[in-house]
């Protein structure tokens, strides 16, 4: 008997943090089985605790786009770390990362510089509020914008309610101004406006959805969001945590050919370290600390090593052709999942953009986080085991999306599509 390193690791982790795990989804809670631990990683792969390799589809949910290690961004790594930790004063690494962002953006004017994906929504919103002088926001069911409070909302009973918080401690007056709508739904976005347009301080969405599996919004409904917060004299907020740099070296903006007023970034702008972003025009952002009334602050924000990661991380995704060469593999690997599961007669579909893919164990592509939690459970669990087991590891859950970064190599990608059709195979 050999003992399972993972095993042993998981029951030391619960006995001193909550669940085992920093992150709730890492317990693996919807799939059930061990979490594995992870030693080290490198390019497109990591080694868990037993020593198995994986080929890594969730990339560090997301920040990994260049693979693991990757040497030019190690290097910046490694000078900026004997520089110093952390000043509390300001560097000018932290002004050339904005500068790099901001290139490369156009939405965006002015740019801020924090640790979190969830403090720069929450800061995002905050600025919203105050810039608008207005209470109310819009999210959408199935978008995840971090844990602030206003943001753990589910929808209430009708258009005319306010939504319910979905989290233990939060009271409800802290999500009272948040309006909960269906995605791509525009007749409930058109009524939602037409009742509460005047309070609306910001729609915040993830224009391209990765916490429901993958989901586009549809170009009529982009722009429909587009119309309704400039008619009514809300902001756009784009959450492009996940999407940005990610899809395109534009973000789901750039996709989708829609200028929001606010943008939120993080994961991959930190290449794998804390540091996260929130950004729009000039006359907006001046409405911030230390020039305006809105506060926001952290002893950690633009930290110089982090800064220095996400800075050499944007150099190589810049470099022209990354995002065709990215593309292009991510679309061979989901067109290689459709043809095994039509093959083996398992209804499947699959969408991507740039280095980001969903794939739904239904016929038709999901429209929005209603249709993707009709999921069947079984066969998505059967089929992240199966592959788990094979040595490819995707995210535990259904309503996540997958990554691939430019470390995946064809072979990889042969071997991910070539586990699939045989677990295809057995839950058709
Ligand atoms: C990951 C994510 C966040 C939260 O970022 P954290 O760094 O985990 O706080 C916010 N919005 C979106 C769209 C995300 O994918």
């Amino acid at each position: 008997m050999t003992t399972d390193n993972n095993q042993t690791l998981f029951e030391r982790a619960s006995a001193v943090i909550p669940g085992g795990v920093n992150s709730p989804v890492r317990a693996f809670k919807a799939v059930g089985g061990t979490p594995r631990f992870i030693q080290r990683a490198q390019g497109a792969y990591f080694w868990d605790a037993n020593g198995k390799r994986y080929i890594d589809y969730i990339g560090s949910w997301g920040p990994m786009i260049l693979g693991h290690g990757h040497p030019a961004v190690v290097e910046a790594v490694q000078k900026a770390v004997l520089e110093g930790f952390s000043y509390g004063a300001p560097t000018e690494r932290e002004i050339e990362l904005a500068e790099a962002i901001l290139a490369l953006v156009p939405s965006m004017e002015m740019v801020r510089l924090v640790s979190s994906g969830t403090e720069a929504a929450m800061s995002a919103l905050r600025l919203a509020r105050g810039a608008t002088g207005r209470k109310h926001i819009i999210k959408f069911e199935g978008c995840y914008h971090g844990h602030a409070d206003a943001l753990l909302v589910k929808a209430g009973s009708g258009l005319a309610t306010f939504g319910h918080p979905t989290s233990g401690g939060v009271p409800p007056e802290a999500v009272q101004h948040t309006i909960v709508l269906e995605y791509n739904n525009i007749a409930q976005l058109e009524e939602a406006f037409a009742l509460h347009g005047k309070d609306m301080a910001c729609l915040m969405i993830e224009a391209i959805a990765g916490n429901m599996n993958f989901v586009r919004a549809t170009p009529e409904f982009a722009r429909r969001c587009r119309e309704l917060c400039t008619q009514h004299g809300a902001l756009l907020v784009f959450d492009e945590v996940m999407t940005g740099f990610r899809v395109g070296l534009h973000g789901a903006q750039g996709v989708l050919g829609i200028t929001p007023d606010l943008t939120v970034l993080g994961k991959v702008i930190g290449g794998g370290m804390p540091l996260a972003a929130f950004g729009g025009p000039r006359a907006i952002m001046e409405q911030l600390a230390p020039l305006g009334p809105v506060y926001q602050a952290g002893t950690l924000s633009g930290n110089p090593v982090a800064t220095a990661c996400g800075l050499a991380t944007l150099k190589e995704i810049a470099k022209p052709g990354f995002y065709e060469a990215l593309s292009a593999k991510t679309r061979t690997l989901v067109e290689g999942l459709k043809a095994a599961a039509d093959a083996e007669g398992v209804a499947f579909n699959v969408d991507s953009e740039g280095g980001m893919f969903g794939f739904y164990l239904m016929k038709d592509k999901p429209q929005n986080y209603g249709t993707v939690m009709t999921t069947d459970n079984a066969k998505f669990n059967a089929l992240f085991h199966g592959l788990l087991d094979r040595g490819v590891y995707i995210a535990p859950a259904l309503y996540e999306a997958g990554f691939v970064s430019a470390a995946h190599s064809d072979e990889d990608i042969a071997a991910t599509i070539e586990a699939a059709r045989q677990i295809f195979s057995h839950i058709s």
